[in-house]
C-alpha cells in the first residue's frame, strides 16, 4: 500500500470538513505524532473527547478484554457492562434512568423525543414546545440543528422540525417572556462549548427551573462537551443549585470510544414506554466497558481537583500574557474547558492562532472564528500546562496586530 496523503483523503471523504492539516499515526498521553514522525502537545483533546489522553493504559486493558468477551448484542439481549454503567451513573448524578445512544446528537435526539413524549402524554399535542439558546449546538441530526441556536447548520435542509423557539443566551427576560403552558422542554448548555465558551449566568439557570416547575416543562441540560469532569465537577450542572430532568453526555464519556447517555429522572423517563425509541448500537458492550473505566477514573477528587487546579493555572498563565499582548477581551470557561476571546479588532482570526499553534506543534480549537478554545486531556499536568503557555507566548508575540 503506498503511503496515504491529505490528496487521498481530499479525493474520497465528502467535502464538508475542508482538509485537515496532518494526518495522525498516534497518540500517548497528551501527546500525538503524525505520518511524517512530528509529536503535537495535544490541547483540543479531539474535540473535548480524550479526558484520559490517549491510548490510557486501564481504558486499553477494559476495551481489550471486553473485545475478548462479546463485542455487540443488540438490545433484545443484555449486557453486563450496560448494566453496570447504567448504575455508576445512576450512583453519581441525579438521574434515576438511563439511555445509551453513540453520540452526543443522539444523545440529544432521545432527550428531545422524550421531553416531547413525556409532554404529549401529560398534557396533549399543544403541549410541544422547545425553548433553547442562540449559539446553543446540540449536534448535527435535523432534530438537533433545528435546537441548535446556529443558524447556518440548518441552512438548506429544511422543511425542519418545528415548535423551537431561540433566545439569547443569558438573559432573564427574554426567556421570561418565551416559557409558557405550551412550552415541553427548555434545552441548555451548562457552558456553551462550540458556541464560544460562555459558561450560564447561574440566575438565568435558577429562573429556567424554577419556571419549568410552574409550567411542567423539562429541564434537558446538554453535558455532551461538559459532562465528565471537563469542568471540574463530574458533571457541569453540579457547579449549581438546581436538579436537571435531563442530562445527555457523551464526548468524554468513552475518553474516545464511540457512546452517549441520556440520564433522566424517573418521571420522565417512563414516558420512553415499550418501543417508543431505540438504537441498534447503543448500550454496546465494549463502549461500556471503557465509559465505565472512565467514570472510575474520572470521577475521582483528586482527578476533579486536579482539572480545577491546573485550569486555572492555565487560565492564570493566560491571562498573565494577555496583560503582555492584549490581544483577548477575556479569558473565560471552567475547569479545562477554555476560550480565550478576541478583542473586536482581531475578530475573525481565531484560526490563525489555531494554525500557528500548530506550526509550534501544539493542537487547540476555536470555538467560532473570535475564539481561542482549549480541551486538552483532564491529565493534563502543570508541567504539560507551563509548556502550553511558553508556546503561546511565542505565539501571541508573532501574531501580527495589523496584518497587511
Ligand atoms: C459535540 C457536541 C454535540 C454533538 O455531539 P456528536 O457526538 O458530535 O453528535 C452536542 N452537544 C454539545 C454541547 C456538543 O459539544
Amino acid at each position: 500500500m503506498h503511503a496515504l496523503t491529505l490528496s487521498d483523503y481530499e479525493a474520497v471523504m465528502t467535502p464538508n470538513y475542508g482538509v485537515p492539516s496532518r494526518i495522525i499515526r498516534e497518540g500517548r498521553g497528551v501527546h500525538v505524532t503524525d505520518v511524517d514522525g512530528d509529536t503535537y502537545l495535544d490541547m483540543a483533546g479531539g474535540i473535548a473527547v480524550s479526558a484520559m489522553g490517549h491510548c490510557h493504559p486501564e481504558l486499553v486493558a477494559a476495551l481489550v478484554a471486553q473485545a475478548n468477551r462479546v463485542w455487540h448484542l443488540s438490545n433484545t439481549l443484555a449486557n453486563e457492562p450496560a448494566i453496570a454503567l447504567a448504575k455508576a451513573l445512576i450512583e453519581v448524578t441525579f438521574a434515576d434512568r438511563v439511555f445509551f445512544a453513540n453520540s452526543g446528537a443522539e444523545a440529544n435526539e432521545a432527550a428531545l423525543k422524550l421531553a416531547r413524549r413525556a409532554a404529549f402524554n401529560e398534557c396533549g399535542p399543544e403541549k410541544h414546545e422547545i425553548i433553547c439558546f442562540e449559539n446553543a449546538f446540540h449536534g448535527r441530526t435535523l432534530f438537533t440543528v433545528s435546537a441548535g441556536g446556529q443558524p447556518k447548520y440548518r441552512e438548506g435542509f429544511g422543511p425542519l422540525p418545528g415548535g423551537f423557539i431561540h433566545i439569547p443566551f443569558n438573559e432573564c427576560a427574554p426567556f421570561e417572556r418565551a416559557i409558557s403552558e405550551k412550552t415541553c422542554a427548555v434545552m441548555v448548555e451548562v457552558v456553551q462549548g462550540e458556541g464560544g465558551v460562555r459558561p450560564i449566568c447561574p440566575t438565568l439557570l435558577e429562573k429556567i427551573r424554577i419556571a419549568c416547575d410552574r409550567v411542567g416543562a423539562r429541564l434537558i441540560i446538554d453535558e455532551v462537551q461538559t459532562g465528565m469532569g471537563r469542568t471540574g465537577r463530574l458533571f457541569g450542572y453540579q457547579h449549581h443549585d438546581i436538579t436537571p430532568d435531563i442530562v445527555t453526555s457523551a464526548k468524554s464519556l468513552g475518553c474516545g470510544f464511540p457512546i452517549a447517555a441520556m440520564l433522566a429522572n424517573e418521571a420522565t423517563a417512563q414516558h420512553f414506554t415499550l418501543g417508543s425509541h431505540g438504537s441498534t448500537y447503543g448500550g454496546n458492550p465494549m463502549g461500556c466497558a471503557v465509559a465505565l473505566k472512565a467514570l472510575e477514573l474520572i470521577n475521582q477528587p483528586e482527578m476533579l481537583s486536579h482539572v480545577e487546579r491546573v485550569g486555572a493555572h492555565l487560565q492564570a498563565g493566560l491571562n498573565a500574557l494577555n496583560t503582555k499582548y492584549g490581544l483577548f477581551e477575556r479569558v473565560r470557561g471552567r475547569g479545562l474547558l477554555l476560550g480565550c476571546v478576541l478583542k473586536p479588532e482581531f475578530h475573525g482570526r481565531a484560526g490563525e492562532l489555531v494554525k500557528a499553534a500548530l506550526d509550534l506543534k501544539m493542537l487547540c480549537l476555536i470555538a467560532g472564528p473570535n475564539v481561542l478554545r482549549l480541551a486538552p486531556p483532564l491529565i493534563l499536568s502543570q508541567a504539560n500546562a507551563d509548556d502550553a503557555l511558553s508556546r503561546f507566548d511565542q505565539i501571541f508575540a508573532r501574531f501580527e496586530k495589523d496584518p497587511a
